[in-house]
């Protein structure tokens, strides 16, 4: 322990000053402001419950202040900044990103508990996002088309800016959410409002910080703290925005294309899954096994495309059982500032009693629990908001836990036979992110991936992501896609222009 404790001092840099338990402020417009109406809520560490700031409690009236900020300046000099303009604004904030990294993995270390180990190696992602979100500003073209009107008509499509965009986003990634907003908003000349969960702001505002140190205009980015059915559902009604990028679970998708309705807005859905992932015989297990269980376990299961339904085949099921809950057992579970952690604390206690009670329901509905399966409370754990890798067998599809989202470390193992079965049954989810299929046979691996219905198939690896790559939903995991190229049609409208020149 006084080892550890010594390597902690070595390894942990001083507290951010952006967690270290003082009064935070929003940003609207060029100001750093309380909300209208005074209130402030608490940030803490998941760990160990030590107070890391307090926030503005923004709410519908911070809202309107935050739509006719960014109005203000999409009619100002921000429609007017050329792609280039743009493009080097995004470019200069990737190197702000990177130079100012380390300080935001500690935050989100600090603020949602994600082991440093592991938002440490965030840094290549964040920055190359910015980077391939930069050469898409200056990629940006419409079309020439001919037509069948007589006559010298020019018809040709531009692309421009859908307006103003309002981000929600969820607290299990807090600044890979923010740039994969305010990236396609840069580069496509939006202004957008970004209201960050109220379990991790920290990150979120520092990285505004950024935006506004890499010269992108005032007002272009602003953020609002605060409650999703305060401040989250007022962006979602708002008659000024024009589009809503979410990011969070599916029932707060449904509540939010209710509450668009009213001036339909347009919407992208980032939601959630229970994604499988199905192991056959001839798979490299030394690969399957902990590609297997690190898709169910990374950031303690809060991973919307974790693999949490794990068929299995027969023959092998026995053994794949055993091996992935070894792994897990293994996996060293404790506060993401210690070095050594692999897995964190989960973010509230609101999301523990979620687990825990999906733990009690596995239980009941007959599964059973090869390891983990009861939080933990000992010692340091009882601070923090802690389960174990937990390894349920005897899992079937009907059970809840095999069909429902439970965002935590909780892995379900499933026997099949044979290879249409396993299609049919990976498909009966009413989710579609993420898929996978560990097999050596090259043929069965398009095959699955073909068949699956789900946004993102990966073959003898896991959630790989790239910013050229596309990710998003099918099903009740959402609509509209995430990096990629067609990314940016998501913050675009495309109008078509007819010139008589007769
Ligand atoms: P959540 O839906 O509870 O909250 C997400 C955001 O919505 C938060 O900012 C919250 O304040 C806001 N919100 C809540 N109620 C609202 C309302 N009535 N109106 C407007 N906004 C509201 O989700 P969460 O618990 O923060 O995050 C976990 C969920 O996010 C999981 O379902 C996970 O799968 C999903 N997720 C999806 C992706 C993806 O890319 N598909 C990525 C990460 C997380």
């Amino acid at each position: 322990m006084a080892e550890t404790a010594q390597r902690r001092a070595a390894e942990a840099p001083a507290l951010p000053a952006f967690a270290d338990g003082g009064a935070r402020r929003m940003l609207i417009g060029a100001d750093w402001v309380e909300a209208a109406s005074g209130r402030r809520f608490e940030a803490r560490n998941p760990a160990t419950g030590t107070l890391l700031a307090t926030l503005p409690e923004g709410d519908a009236e911070d809202v309107d202040r935050a739509v006719a900020a960014a109005r203000a300046a999409l009619d100002g000099s921000w429609s007017k900044a050329k792609p280039d303009e743009r493009q080097a604004a995004l470019l200069r904030l990737a190197d702000l990103v990177d130079t100012n990294y380390d300080e935001l993995a500690w935050l989100d270390t600090l603020d949602m508990g994600g082991p440093i180990s592991r938002t440490r190696l965030g840094r290549k992602r964040m920055v190359g996002l910015l980077r391939f979100y930069a050469g898409q500003a200056t990629a940006l073209t419409g079309e020439t088309i001919e037509n069948s009107v007589p006559g010298a008509v020019l018809t040709f499509t531009a692309r421009e800016p859908v307006g103003v965009v309002g981000a929600i986003i969820p607290w299990n990634a807090p600044l890979g959410m923010s740039v994969l907003k305010v990236g396609p908003a840069l580069a496509t000349g939006c202004a957008i409002v970004l209201k960050p969960a109220e379990d991790a702001s920290l990150s979120p505002l520092r990285f505004a910080e950024l935006v506004l140190e890499a010269g992108v205009p005032p007002g272009v980015v602003n953020v609002v703290t605060g409650f999703g059915r305060t401040a989250g559902a007022a962006i979602a009604a708002h008659p000024g925005i024009d589009k809503v990028a979410f990011t969070g679970s599916h029932v707060t998708g449904q509540e939010i294309v209710r509450l668009s309705a009213a001036n339909l807005k347009r919407l992208s859905l980032e939601l959630g899954g229970k994604s499988a992932n199905i192991v056959f015989a001839d798979a490299d297990l030394d690969a399957a096994v902990p590609g297997a269980a690190m898709a169910a376990f990374a950031n303690s299961g809060q991973v919307c495309s974790a693999g949490t339904r794990l068929f299995v085949e027969r023959s092998i099921y026995d053994d794949v059982v055993a091996r992935v809950a070894a792994f897990g057992a293994a996996l060293k579970v404790g506060d993401g500032a210690d070095p050594q952690t692999q897995l964190g604390p989960l973010i509230s206690a609101r999301q523990l009693e979620r687990v825990a009670s999906y733990l009690d329901i596995g239980a009941a509905e007959g599964a059973h629990a090869v390891s983990g399966g009861a939080r933990l409370t000992d010692g340091a754990y009882a601070k923090g908001f802690y389960v174990p890798p937990t390894v349920f067998s005897g899992v079937e599809d009907r059970m809840r836990i095999a069909q429902e989202e439970i965002f935590g470390p909780v892995l379900c193992v499933i026997p099949f036979d044979g290879e249409a079965e396993v299609i049919a049954r990976a498909n009966a989810s009413m989710f579609g992110l993420g898929a996978g299929v560990w097999t050596r046979d090259v043929g069965r691996a398009l095959r699955v991936a073909r068949a699956m219905k789900a946004g993102s198939v990966w073959a003898n690896c896991y959630q790989l992501m790239d910013p050229a790559v596309s990710f998003g939903g099918y099903r009740m995991s959402g609509y509209g896609r995430e990096s990629g190229a067609r990314h940016l049609d998501e913050y675009l409208s495309t109008k078509s222009v007819w010139i008589n020149a007769g």
